[in-house]
């Protein structure tokens, strides 16, 4: 029998395999896309974990509840009265399954555009540049030929034999989205980027929040200026987040969830509602054969490659969160890009070094590059500069002058090593930063470049001048 041809396979349309299959068409390859996320509804849905169940429907509910929160809390000093004020958490979901339906309905219509082809089921490698398919619903198992194939497979939540997933009271990230109402008492196990996002959607939302992390210091990779900052407002918020707590133990009880915890003065009990379990995330090859066809995989799971994203196998490449490095859609649709260039014999190539990390609690938290910490434990002498946003003209009009830029640059050659936000809309203005860095640029650089008036960008300004003492308004 003849089998299907195609130039490059793609496993997986999470925001790596889509962006990868959509880069591979454009370049006149011949393209199929297989993925098997069934979504909520049962229907098979784009977009991997970012789109379903990821960073869009979280941001959906962050932006719901920071809205909630405005109105009911800032409000009243800009001059407006708002009288019972009250959540629909319906309404709520049904808007963010919405955006999660828009969004994914949007890939499909990419993939017809560029001529992708969408191939439904769970693929895994049977040699020989063959990919045999598995389909989500009845129907037979199918073999495919490939050229070449790309990984992108993604990561799934780690779970831990402490609280083991139910689903009801004790949930992961996925299960944290969809709550049908706001918990009276809610524990987060874990007060990484996940944790902290969906602690805060609660919390705004009127849920006491307690989240608990083993580690004795907060955000470690975050700059320690900046997460000492934040730690303390977000504690001001009303998140209980108790540092060197490590979870021991959970009973689900019929009204909610017995935790015990150990710390340095001994075991710890909590009562809650729901629990949270948001501590970190595995690298997902299950289904794919890899064992069966030799894939290499390293200690931890993650597909191993070359900085050409070339696998062990021949004409197989593994790009997004199965690979390893920051667990970001970003980093993982710049890998879709740079893999589909050198397939297309281009020069594809991702700068690791300039990738933005964003955790959207409000403030947010946002940085590229080097960390005063790292720099220290390095040796590499730096100098910084810091701007607060209290001192920022559009930051007091829009009521919002929690956090700080910091800005390290070397002290030879005033290179921009780092960026650090603390602030409002940190996602945003870190973009800058990440050109900046991208281009080489000196904090001279920044410093001479013209910002609007009046901005909260201006704080970056002011930074790259504060790094050479010489800043205007602070
Ligand atoms: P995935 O998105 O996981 O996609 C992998 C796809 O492959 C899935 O559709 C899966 O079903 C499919 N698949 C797996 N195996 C097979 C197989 N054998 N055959 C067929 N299909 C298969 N990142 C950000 O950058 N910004 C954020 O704001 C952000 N927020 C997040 C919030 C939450 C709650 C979570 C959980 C994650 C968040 N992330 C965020 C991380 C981001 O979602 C991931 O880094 C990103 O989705 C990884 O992309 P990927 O394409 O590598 O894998
Ligand atoms: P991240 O790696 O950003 O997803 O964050 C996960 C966080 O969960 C890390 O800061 C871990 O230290 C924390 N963590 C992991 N296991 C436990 C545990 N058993 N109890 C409390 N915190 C934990």
């Amino acid at each position: 029998m003849t089998l299907q041809n195609y130039d490059v396979v793609v496993i997986g349309a999470g925001p790596a395999g889509y962006v990868a299959a959509i880069r591979c068409a454009q370049l006149g390859l011949k393209t199929a896309c297989v993925d098997e996320w069934i979504n909520e509804a049962g229907r098979p849905s784009l977009g991997g974990t970012c789109l379903n169940v990821g960073c869009i429907p979280s941001k959906a509910l962050l932006d719901s509840s920071h809205f909630y929160h405005r109105l009911t809390h800032q409000a009243v000093e800009h001059g407006i009265k708002v009288t019972q004020a009250s959540i629909d958490i319906a309404a709520m979901q049904r808007r963010k399954t919405k955006i999660v339906s828009t969004l994914t309905k949007g890939i499909e219509g990419l993939f017809k555009k560029n001529k992708v082809e969408r191939l439904l089921g769970t693929g895994s490698l049977a040699g020989n540049g063959q990919v045999t398919i598995t389909p989500d619903e009845e129907g037979a198992v199918y073999t495919v030929q490939a050229k070449q194939i790309i990984i992108a497979t993604g990561s799934y939540p780690l779970s831990i034999s402490q609280a083991p997933i139910d689903g009801t009271h004790v949930v992961d990230s996925s299960g944290a989205l969809t709550f049908d109402e706001v918990p009276r008492r809610l524990g987060v196990i874990g007060a990484g980027v996940i944790g902290l996002e969906l602690g805060s959607v609660w919390n705004r939302l009127g849920a006491e929040v307690i989240v608990l992390e083993a580690l004795d210091n907060f955000l470690p990779a975050v700059d320690q200026t900046l997460a000492k900052e934040a730690l303390q407002n977000f504690q001001k918020q009303g998140l209980k987040i108790q540092l060197g707590s490590m979870l021991t133990s959970t009973k689900v009880t019929e009204v909610g969830v017995e935790v015990d915890y150990q710390t340095t003065a001994g075991t710890r009990h909590i009562e809650v509602d729901k629990l949270i379990v948001a501590v970190g995330r595995v690298p997902y090859t299950e289904g794919l054969g890899a064992k069966e066809i030799g894939l290499k995989l390293d200690g931890r799971g993650y597909i191993q490659v070359d900085e050409h994203w070339r696998t062990n196998l021949e004409g197989v490449f593994a790009i997004g969160d199965v690979i390893g490095g920051p667990m970001l859609a970003h980093k993982g649709s710049e890998e879709g890009i740079a893999v589909a260039e050198v397939i297309g014999g281009q020069a594809g190539h991702v700068n690791y070094e300039t990738i933005p990390w964003v955790i959207y609690t409000w403030p947010e938290i946002a940085w590229v590059g080097k960390t005063s910490q790292y720099l220290s434990s390095e040796g590499i002498d730096y100098r910084v500069g810091s701007f607060p946003f209290m001192a920022s003209g559009r930051a007091r009009n829009m009521g919002e002058t929690n956090g700080r830029v910091k800005i390290i640059a070397d002290v030879k050659t005033d290179r921009v090593l780092g960026v650090h936000v603390f602030g409002p809309t940190a996602s945003e203005l870190i973009a800058e930063a990440v050109l900046a860095m991208e281009c080489d640029a000196s904090a001279e650089d920044l410093a001479r470049t013209v910002h609007a008036h009046p901005t909260l960008a201006e704080a970056m300004h002011e930074a790259a001048l504060a790094v050479d003492g010489r800043a205007i308004h602070i």
